[in-house]
């Protein structure tokens, strides 16, 4: 896992280091005095003064502090940020984890995508903690999340483990027994519910791209190399398309990966658009030359279902409300209005849109279509503009 091409500080740290250097020496330094055996906080290291063989060694720091350190690496396992903080009293803000993804949003990196967080603390995470941990890591792209305790054998019961606060209480103590640091579970981080959908989506068209033009590629080989199908075809179907109808479609597919990686919402749901533009454009071509006009026209309508628009639409509403309601709230009256007139104006083009394909001649540019397309740009355009800005 370690990469020795890595700058010093992306070498990730492992979890018992990550313990051992901000969990426990934390607790060592940081947590507030307040008593005569805290005074071994000053060397957490060291054997206290006096102290006699055998003896077993105070506490380090009170019960109810915890300690917490994060860890986010990136996908190749490299560190890209850390933070540690502990809990001292207050309310669920104040909890380490809390405050340390407080402290990663203001100083930690914008996205790491498919990344991975190692959390280090000294109690499992809270429902409260462990939410906002999620919600960090889905905004930064982060899949999982790991959380790490400490952990040692009990004195008095052989087998049995303490709980991971007191083997972190105790740990500077001379129990005799080692503390060692063990996943205790993994949060595997859901993408936003929008881009999953608008990938869902881009994944339906690329199956149904693959299917026809791979049955194109078979048709065109059956063309060239028997000599009867290249009479047959030469015979009934003489203008086979080149394999280059499908490239404008698989491009505009490759963008869409392309802005689902960045998790550009309004890159992909645009991209997403034009790419089924393109693919039904292209099918228009091929099912007409394979089926005649009037057969391509009955496949092209279920070819149109298959990729229904309303299931990319709602893929982007579902993203726009989650970000408008998350930068304004409520919105305007007026706001709301314009909202809903773009976002009907899209759906409008695109039915009229399917509607111009499905009945084009010989699968031949017309005006109509041409319109058509333009029309469905152009709503996308406006649609995103304006959703995206309140
Ligand atoms: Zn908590």
């Amino acid at each position: 896992m370690a990469d020795p091409e890595a700058p010093p500080l992306a070498a990730p740290l492992s979890p018992e280091e990550m313990w051992r250097q901000a969990v426990q020496s934390q607790r060592g330094f940081q947590s507030s005095p307040s008593s005569a055996a805290d005074a071994i906080r000053q060397r957490p290291a060291t054997i206290p003064p006096g102290a006699a063989a055998g003896d077993k060694g105070p506490k380090v720091g009170k019960g109810f502090e915890t300690f917490a350190g994060v860890q986010v690496l990136d996908k190749d396992g490299r560190r890209a940020a850390f933070g540690a903080d502990f809990f001292g009293g207050g309310g669920l803000d104040e909890h380490a984890e809390a405050r340390i993804v407080r402290g990663l949003e203001k100083n930690g990196p914008a996205a790491v995508q498919h990344g991975r967080m190692i959390v280090v603390v000294e109690t499992d995470c809270c429902p409260s903690c462990e939410a906002r941990l999620t919600a960090y890591a889905q905004r930064k792209g982060l899949r999982e999340i790991e959380i790490h305790v400490p952990e040692r054998e009990s004195l008095r019961e052989a087998g049995k483990m303490v709980t991971p606060k007191t083997a972190s209480t105790t740990s500077l103590m001379d129990t005799g027994k080692p503390t060692t640091v063990r996943k205790l579970r993994s949060i595997s981080v859901p993408p936003p519910v929008a881009l999953a959908k608008l990938d869902a989506f881009r994944i339906t068209l690329l199956n149904q791209v693959n299917f026809y033009s791979s049955e194109h590629q078979a048709e065109r080989q059956l063309a060239t190399d028997s000599f009867v199908g290249y009479v047959t075809n030469r015979l009934f179907n003489p203008d086979i398309p080149e394999m280059m109808i499908w490239n404008n479609a698989y491009a505009r597919l490759t963008a869409v990966e392309r802005e689902l990686r960045h998790e550009n919402v309004k890159g992909a749901f645009k991209e997403l658009v034009l790419a089924r533009l393109q693919y039904l454009r292209a099918l228009r071509q091929y099912l007409t030359w394979k089926d005649g006009i009037e057969g391509a026209g009955t496949a092209m309508i279920t070819a149109i279902c298959a990729v229904a628009a309303v299931l990319i639409l709602g893929a982007f509403a579902l993203a726009a409300d989650a970000i408008g309601t998350a930068l304004t709230g409520l919105l305007a009256t007026e706001q709301a209005t314009a909202t809903a007139a773009a976002s009907a104006r899209v759906a409008a083009s695109l039915a009229q849109f399917d509607a111009a394909i499905a009945s084009t001649a010989a699968g031949g540019e017309t005006v109509g279509l041409r319109i058509a397309q333009i029309e469905v740009e152009t709503a996308v355009d406006e649609y995103v503009e304006i959703i995206m800005s309140r």
